[in-house]
């Protein structure tokens, strides 16, 4: 384990990598390293592909002259996370990684394994300045935002996790959600760099498909009708939390500027432009936003709109006032939201004895020091 209160350094950006770059501008910067522009293929190839991580993609660009190799790995492909951790639990189902960038900071990502699919949370920025109450990142304010590369890496580490059989049987990584460590839109181009390298196909990416990603936003309006403009068919989901703008105004502040009005509206221009269901996040907090009257807004809501609601129940962060729903509040909940034909499921806990949700282990790292770090989850 590296040291976790080891001073932050302050440099400018991330490393260049080529996960922040276009095809284009991969084949430019090889270019410029005095090699022939394919070589960008062939170092994609490699990370994409090959999965190879920094250490090992020397020896995986086995179709480069061994000349070549270490500069265009050094120009293309530098460590831009390093694991500072990695926890397990669900029975090796569920392994969460906390990553230490380039400056000192800390962000996490959590794989999750089902029988038939492989899902990986990622962050998008270091902290978050949407200053939810009741989220953990939300709590500590906004850092920075994270580089593509530094998305990337945390999505192409737990392809190779999972293709190693480290963790279980080996199997392939078929989805991504962002619902990490920060609000994806207000870090608009590196989440659109990033989301097009996981999509675009072997060499120039992971070669996901699109509906098996899912964009979770707290709702910035005009950054959802900007990506929608992208026409990228990924799932949306928004963090809606109330049905009320007296009660959301408090829960997402951002709601002070994009009314449930407007955010309704969006939801409505994205569902009918994707043919998609759009995902309703709605964390049930115990006497806040858990009374029967507020389900029967939320059906009202949302009754014949293309919609699905995700309940969640409430982690409660460290210290907090709040706390989740008892079982029969939350199933009196689901029934009253069902009753108006709105889907409605409840989202699985995974993680939760490992600090799983809502960046609550990067918050712990922040604040401990190496004689106090112990824990008692399994640690790599
Ligand atoms: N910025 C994005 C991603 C946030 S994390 C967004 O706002 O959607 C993904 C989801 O987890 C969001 O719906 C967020 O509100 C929710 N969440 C955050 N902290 C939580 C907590 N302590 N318990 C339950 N859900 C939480």
């Amino acid at each position: 384990m590296t040291d976790l209160a080891a001073p932050r350094r302050r440099l400018a950006r991330p490393p260049a990598h080529l996960a922040d770059l276009t095809v284009d501008e991969r084949r430019a910067a090889v270019t410029e390293l005095g090699m022939p522009a394919f070589r960008a293929e062939q170092i994609s190839r490699a990370y994409f592909t090959r999965l190879a991580d920094p250490v090992g993609i020397v020896d995986a660009m086995t179709d480069v002259p061994v000349a070549d190799r270490a500069a265009l790995a050094a120009a293309l492909a530098p460590e831009v996370l390093s694991e500072v951790r990695h926890l397990t639990c669900d029975d090796g189902w569920t392994v969460k990684s906390l990553w230490r960038a380039h400056d000192g900071n800390f962000v996490e990502s959590v794989v999750m394994r089902y029988p038939n699919r492989a899902t990986v949370c990622v962050s998008s920025q270091v902290g978050c300045g949407m200053a939810c109450p009741f989220c953990a990142t939300g709590q500590g304010g906004l850092t920075r935002n994270m580089s593509a590369a530094e998305i990337v890496e945390q999505v192409v580490a737990a392809a190779r996790l999972l293709r190693s059989g480290a963790a279980g049987e080996p199997m392939r990584l078929s989805n991504v959600v962002f619902m990490g460590m920060g609000e994806p839109l207000a870090n608009y181009r590196p989440f659109m760099t990033a989301l097009r390298a996981l999509l675009a196909p072997s060499p120039s990416g992971l070669g996901l498909s699109a509906r098996g990603i899912t964009v979770s936003s707290v709702g910035l309006v005009p950054a959802i009708r900007r990506f929608l403009g992208e026409k990228i068919p990924v799932t949306l989901a928004v963090s809606l939390h109330a049905p009320d703008d007296e009660l959301r105004d408090s829960l997402v502040p951002v709601n002070l500027r994009f009314p449930i009005s407007e955010v309704m509206d969006v939801i409505g221009e994205y569902a009918s432009t994707t043919g998609r269901r759009v995902s309703i996040e709605y964390a049930l907090i115990r006497d806040v936003n858990d009374q029967l009257d507020r389900a029967h807004l939320l059906g009202r809501l949302l009754r014949g709109t293309r919609t699905h609601v995700n309940l969640i129940p409430l982690d409660p962060t460290p210290g907090s006032k709040w706390d989740a729903s008892s079982p029969e509040q939350q199933q009196r909940f689901v029934d009253t939201v069902a009753s108006y034909r709105v889907p409605v499921t409840v989202r699985d806990t995974r993680g939760r004895e490992i600090d799983g949700a809502c960046g609550q282990l990067a918050a712990a790292a922040r604040s401990s020091s190496p004689a106090d770090s112990g824990d008692s989850s399994s640690d790599s």
